[in-house]
């Protein structure tokens, strides 16, 4: 009996040493539209040509660390799901591990997020300077190109304290509709100068006044994510200093096109913009 039990248990302890293939761990096979799909690695050797496919885009797979004592490499899958996209999509992952292809494939069901619909009135100023927003986004975009390692702890920070004023999501048109759009981000209003923090660890890479978002801080967190502040008034920040989770990087306003004191506040993976407030349960 004893002896049944030592061989169990050396067995047992043998297949957790030899696992052949990685184990993978979903949130949830259950996302909403605007919203981001995340594995866990588990392996105990490292990867090599790693890659993940979600919607015919391909995505890197991010170390994220080493346990001695488990001796076990851990890596961490962000995919967004873009806004405007519904039903099952199979989400796969490959790696190679000790010269061997491996290959595995989660169904992701897409769930609908309705997040209403609204009119601003600007007075003409959206449709006035919706020629600039062109340029600044294209800068915008070109910041949020590099694909560092992992800066971030989880879960993410709501960056300002305020009501949401506006959901991410949400369906809008100007001054009567003259001009429409989806809101990339979330609105949190509050009194001017209310202090903005850095929604988690990371480098400036941007922080400038444009004419549409007004004045701007971009952090890159690594692993094809980064934080847009907008509509900023003080900014403490200069581009390329590293911050921590809490900083305090500016201070509220209503600079750009904005008709009061609010901060819109972006999370962009891989240059989609993903549910912001979604990252403050993330674990
Ligand atoms: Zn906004």
């Amino acid at each position: 009996m004893k002896r049944i039990i030592i061989t169990a248990a050396i067995t047992m302890v043998m297949a957790v040493m030899c696992r052949a293939e990685a184990k993978i761990m979903l949130n949830s096979n259950i996302v909403k539209e605007g919203g981001v799909v995340k594995a866990v690695l588990y392996s105990n050797k490292p990867f090599s040509g790693s890659e993940v496919k979600f919607m015919g885009e391909k995505y890197p797979v991010f170390f994220r660390s080493y346990d001695k004592a488990a001796k076990e490499f851990t890596f961490l899958v962000l995919v967004p799901v873009p806004l405007e996209t519904v039903g099952v999509k199979k989400l796969h992952i490959r790696y190679m591990m000790n010269g061997r292809e491996y290959e595995h494939t989660e169904k992701i069901k897409v769930k609908k997020i309705s997040a209403g619909r609204s009119d601003i009135q600007t007075d003409g100023k959206r449709a006035a300077l919706g020629v600039n927003f062109g340029p600044e986004n294209k800068i915008i975009k070109k910041r949020q190109e590099k694909r560092t390692s992992l800066k971030f702890d989880l879960p993410f920070i709501k960056p300002a304290e305020g009501e949401i004023t506006s959901a991410f999501g949400k369906k809008r048109t100007y001054d009567g509709g003259s001009y429409g759009s989806t809101h990339k981000g979330v609105d949190i209003a509050n009194k001017m100068g209310t202090k903005v923090a850095a929604a988690n660890h990371g480098k400036v890479v941007e922080a400038a006044t444009m004419k549409g978002h007004g004045v701007t801080v971009i952090i890159d967190h690594g692993g094809g994510l980064y934080s847009l502040y907008f509509h900023l008034k003080g900014v403490y920040v200069k581009k390329g200093v590293d911050v921590k989770k809490g900083d305090i990087i500016a201070t509220m306003g209503s600079t750009g096109v904005s008709t009061g004191p609010h901060l819109h506040w972006q999370m962009n993976l891989f240059g989609v913009p993903v549910s912001p407030m979604d990252f403050l349960t993330m674990m």
